[in-house]
């Protein structure tokens, strides 16, 4: 493949993997506090150092005209900062973008699906962990599950093309309910993705070693029940992705450490402070907010900026569940 500096329209990196995948987190505000993602008390971006949704507008418009063809609204919960549906509006309307998608918690989308939906996002992952109501307050730390599954039926209603459970397995907290999500899915015609827990930030109640569950024992468990058959289905990430036999629906699987996927990545992560992170696992990051700030109105600075950060996009992970976090901001600072 031509790399960028042959073909300045497209981003490749020095590795030769194209880049055609962005994700925003628009914001590091949550209304949740998951035990996995977020310590009890956080320290949030203040609002002045936030891009402002014209600047993200801008910038993901200079990543759809160097041949990003996705764009992943995140967080944080996306959906929680103020006016998002101006970003969506402005975003969705780009020429050459063929998927605006966005990750939630489901909390706001009895008030945001109809209007998601118009703004032209096909599908929408909802991260879920439990179904019992208790549980899922403990897990989330405030979270209300009944409002979470009636943002999901709202969103069934908008009618998406694809909704899709996100869920993240932790040993002795919700290990025993593998096989009702999987059919909480499949009975809605969703599929489902099963996440290893990453270790991003220092987290003080949580043991994120002694709760890691490996995709490959997940997969056991549903297995006891149900045919699950490989497919060649890849959206350029991750997921592994498995056929139900018996609903017709899908299982993934997300396995950063189980099954290393940095060879195929496609992604680039752009925080809301507009930090640009060339990796999950790494720090390594270019200051687009300086760059945007610098040249206001004008497009090609800040597409340079892109098309140079190329250089430093890391080769792999380098994730260790045994030994303090080398990544010290937590997956609602990343946009997961
Ligand atoms: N708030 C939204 C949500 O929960 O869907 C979007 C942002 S959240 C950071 C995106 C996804 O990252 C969720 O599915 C969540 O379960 C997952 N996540 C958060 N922290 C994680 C961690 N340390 N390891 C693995 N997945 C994590
Ligand atoms: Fe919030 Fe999502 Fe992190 Fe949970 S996983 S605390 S919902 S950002």
């Amino acid at each position: 493949m031509k790399t960028t500096t042959e073909n300045p329209d497209i981003l490749v990196d020095n590795f030769g993997r194209r880049v055609t995948y962005l994700r925003i987190s628009v914001t590091d505000r949550c209304d949740f506090r998951c035990v996995y993602c977020m310590d009890e008390v956080m320290q949030f971006v203040p609002r002045n150092s936030l891009l402002t949704l014209e600047e993200l507008a801008t910038i993901g418009r200079a990543f759809v005209e160097l041949g990003v063809s996705k764009i992943r609204i995140t967080g944080g919960e996306p959906l929680v900062r103020r006016n998002i549906m101006k970003l969506f509006g402005d975003i969705g309307q780009l020429p050459g973008l063929d998927e605006l998608v966005i990750t939630t918690n489901g909390s706001q989308l009895t008030r945001y699906a109809t209007a998601l939906r118009e703004a032209g996002v096909k599908r929408i992952n909802i991260s879920l962990d439990s179904l019992n109501a208790e549980r899922f307050t403990n897990i989330t730390r405030v979270g209300d599950l009944g409002k979470v599954l009636a943002g999901i039926d709202a969103a069934r209603e908008a009618g998406f093309e694809n909704l899709k459970i996100n869920a993240v397995i932790l040993r002795n907290r919700n290990d025993d309910e593998i096989l009702d999500l999987v059919r909480y899915a499949a009975s809605r015609g969703m599929d489902i993705s099963f996440i290893e827990e990453m270790p991003l930030g220092v987290i003080g109640d949580h043991d994120r070693a002694a709760a890691f569950i490996s995709s490959d024992e997940i997969r056991a468990v549903i297995e006891q029940d149900y045919e699950l058959v490989p497919t060649a289905a890849t959206t350029g990430g991750p997921a592994r992705y498995f056929q139900v036999m018996e609903t017709g629906t899908r299982v993934g699987f997300i396995s950063p450490h189980t099954h290393n996927f940095c060879e195929r990545c496609n992604r680039v992560r752009l925080t809301c402070e507009g930090r640009l992170l060339l990796c999950l696992g790494q720090e390594h990051s270019v200051d687009l907010r300086r760059v945007v700030r610098a040249h206001p109105g004008e497009m090609e600075p800040l597409k340079q900026a892109i098309r140079d950060s190329m250089a430093i996009k890391p080769k792999g992970h380098d994730f260790n569940l045994q030994e303090q976090p080398l990544i010290f901001r937590h997956m609602n600072a990343t946009g997961g």
